[in-house]
């Protein structure tokens, strides 16, 4: 990070040689869509849960999917959810967005549209046991295994702020 210490009427100042600020609705709208790897912040029965996630957004939601789990129970007791995403370039080069949203759990068609855009959106990326969603999706003729059950989710936006710092 770039800053420095300085002394003013005795008292220890931050002195910043980077530019911080504000992201617009736009540049908010730009990292949530650009970005595929997001934080669940969640909570319930007196515990707080953040987890990492793929996800995909479109323009009011972020979706995602997972197996059955800790998050799932949480978000389910209490839907009212945190979501961040954040690009860091380096230390005094960054973008995050912090959203505040509503877990809703998805079921047939929508669960359905929302997997194949997730499958649509994480192809071009290296695959792994968790972010890519295995439904037979992607492989049309892979086999699917019934013991894993899958959760589709989404979380609605309901607002969201950004922040960023530029050197
Ligand atoms: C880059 C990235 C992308 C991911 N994408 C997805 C995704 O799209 N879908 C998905 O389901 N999962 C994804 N994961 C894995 C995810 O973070 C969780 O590990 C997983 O979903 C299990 O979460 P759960 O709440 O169901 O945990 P459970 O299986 O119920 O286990 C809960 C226990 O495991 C611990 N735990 C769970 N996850 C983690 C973790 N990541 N790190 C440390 N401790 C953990 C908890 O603290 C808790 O003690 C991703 C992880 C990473 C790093």
């Amino acid at each position: 990070m770039s800053f420095h210490f300085r002394t003013m009427n005795g008292k220890l100042c931050l002195a910043q040689s980077t530019m911080l600020g504000s992201l617009n609705k736009y540049q908010i709208d730009n990292l949530l869509r650009s970005e595929v790897v997001g934080r669940i912040g969640c909570s319930a029965d007196g515990m707080t849960y953040v987890v990492p996630v793929t996800y995909v957004y479109d323009g009011t939601a972020i979706c995602a999917h997972t197996k059955e789990g800790l998050k799932i129970d949480l978000m389910r007791k209490n839907p009212t959810v945190c979501f961040e995403v954040d690009r860091i370039k380096d230390l005094a080069n960054w973008q995050s967005v912090i959203a505040q949203g509503t877990f809703e759990e998805l079921k047939g068609k929508e669960a359905d549209e929302a997997l194949q855009s997730l499958v649509n959106r994480l192809h071009p990326m290296t695959g792994s046991e968790t972010s890519i969603p295995r439904h037979g999706l992607e492989r049309p003729h892979s086999p699917i295994d019934p013991a894993i059950i899958l959760v589709v989710f989404r979380i609605k936006i309901n607002e969201a702020t950004g922040r960023y710092e530029k050197r």
